[in-house]
């Protein structure tokens, strides 16, 4: 939550310019009952949620108030520190509007038909990557998301769930699975959210900074947040019945706080994310362990596949490379080329 209650040099800066674009015509004031002299000077505050040109806004002392935004800003998302001012009378519908937006620390970004790369959730610091043997554990998918926390610059952290249904047997070969990830740099948890299996320490990783689940649909995502936050299910429903938008509520993200600490962004739409926005590059900087041995390769273009002389496979013969994760690497480019959609 923001605590500040004066607004820096550059936040002044920001809001000038954004009143120069608007005097110069390009942007009206959002409504007739928002024109400058019925509201309040700016202040800070965070956005809870975005729904179509509205946004819900918290200001410091932790009070919500739904808002439009000057058409000057090109995008406001969950989890955005703004700048905004307060209607000086309440109307109880539309009681405020956003100025500019702050700089983002990290933001996630969705591919959109129309619009190409649009964000959905900034300032996310942890991304939890949930996975199960139920429905099925896919250490590829794992890969996927890790390469995406990678590009984000989000720290990930991976969550195998449903520990409870785990024989003898498969859990020495799961821990020799995320043995190969720790060894990686990657820290892991397991956890049932069902027997309360390791909540503790999910919640000591969550107690301050701003976490979002990801993972396939079935591993368990929203029962571990429910174990965070009991009633969360109640409040994602209150939202999607108060905000009139009936189906498409269920993409709509929305930041909470978690009563014993840390804030939780819940955005559906990007539970399960793929990674055809990203290139060929960029998924081989996803693997950090590839590093060391990247710009070693005999061919400056190299692609890593089968070129000779490439230091990766060099790395995978070597053993220094798992060969698991160089498969899964091999795995994902081929499935982005297929993936591709023809407008990008
Ligand atoms: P989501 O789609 O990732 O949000 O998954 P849900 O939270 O809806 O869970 C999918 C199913 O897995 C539900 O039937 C849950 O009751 C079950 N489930 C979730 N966590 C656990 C767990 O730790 N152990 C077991 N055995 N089942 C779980
Ligand atoms: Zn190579």
């Amino acid at each position: 939550m923001t605590k500040k209650k004066h607004l820096s040099k550059q936040q002044h800066h920001r809001i000038a310019q954004n009143e120069q674009k608007r005097l110069r015509g390009r942007d009206k004031p959002a409504s007739a009952q928002l024109a400058d002299d019925v509201l309040e000077p700016a202040e800070p505050g965070l956005v809870l949620s975005r729904f179509g040109q509205h946004a819900d806004v918290e200001d410091a002392q932790g009070q919500v108030v739904r808002c439009n935004m000057r058409r000057t800003i090109s995008s406001v998302v969950t989890g955005d520190s703004v700048i905004w001012r307060r209607a000086k009378q309440s109307t109880g519908s539309i009681d405020g509007v956003i100025e500019a937006v702050e700089d983002r620390r990290t933001v996630l970004l969705r591919p959109d038909f129309y619009d190409g790369l649009k964000p959905v959730a900034a300032n996310i610091d942890l991304m939890i990557i949930v996975s199960a043997i139920l429905p099925a554990l896919s250490l590829n998918i794992i890969d996927r998301y890790l390469v995406a926390a990678e590009k984000t610059g989000i720290k990930p952290l991976l969550v195998i769930n449903k520990a409870d249904l785990l024989s003898g047997d498969e859990l020495t070969q799961l821990t020799e699975q995320l043995h190969l990830y720790q060894q990686i740099g990657y820290d892991y948890l397991l956890l049932s959210a069902k027997t309360g299996q390791g909540m503790q320490e999910l919640l000591q990783q969550v107690h301050s900074g701003t976490s979002i689940f990801v993972g396939q649909s079935g591993v368990g995502k929203s029962s571990l947040m429910n174990q965070l936050m009991p009633g969360l299910a109640a409040a994602t429903r209150e939202v999607s019945e108060n905000s009139g938008l009936g189906q498409h509520t269920t993409t709509v993200s929305r930041l909470y706080h978690l009563p014993e600490g840390g804030d939780l962004i819940d955005s559906p739409g990007i539970r399960e994310f793929a990674l055809w926005h990203l290139s060929a590059e960029e998924v081989t900087s996803g693997f950090i362990e590839f590093a060391p041995w990247l710009g070693q390769c005999k061919f400056r273009d190299c692609k890593h596949i089968s070129d000779p002389g490439c230091a990766i496979q060099h790395g995978v013969q070597q053993g220094e490379i798992s060969r698991e994760r160089y498969d899964s690497y091999l795995k994902i480019l081929a499935s982005m080329a297929q993936d591709k959609p023809h407008y990008f």
